[in-house]
């Protein structure tokens, strides 16, 4: 089980992240919309005095999009990234450390083989010795 503490440990990381993902975000949709509405209205002499200027505006909500979903997946993927890790830890914490490379144990132990024929060796645990399976004899 993950502790509480290392929970919330990891939810205020997340709550950095989330801040982070929302400022840049937020930087998107502001200088998208500040940059947008330069080029999306313009002063002109005769009524109604403003000209609207609607692909402009069109990117303007597309940047919103964009800056909306950075905010959004940012946010999401920090928070699976940290709730990995954090299972990551509690798996490497939980499991013994020696329990892990018995396969690497095993293969690093030399069988012996048999001098006569190369046959790797059996041991029989019942005499102590080793047997030869293809000269049927104890070496
Ligand atoms: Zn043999």
């Amino acid at each position: 089980m993950v502790s509480w503490g290392r929970a919330f440990k990891a939810a205020l990381v997340l709550l950095a992240f989330t801040i982070l993902w929302s400022i840049i975000g937020g930087i998107i949709i502001i200088a998208g919309t500040f940059f947008g509405a330069l080029g999306a209205v313009r002063m002109i002499p005769e009524p109604p005095y403003i000209d609207v200027n609607w692909s402009a505006v069109g990117i303007i909500i597309i940047i919103w999009i964009v800056g909306f979903l950075v905010s959004f997946l940012g946010t999401w993927a920090s928070a699976f990234r940290i709730s990995t890790q954090l299972a990551m830890e509690e798996i490497r914490k939980t499991m013994p450390v020696s329990a892990v490379p018995p396969a690497a144990q095993v293969e690093s132990a030399p069988v012996p083989t048999c001098p006569k024929c190369n046959t790797p060796l059996t041991y029989v645990q019942q005499y102590q010795r080793w047997y030869c399976p293809t000269c049927r004899e104890y070496r």
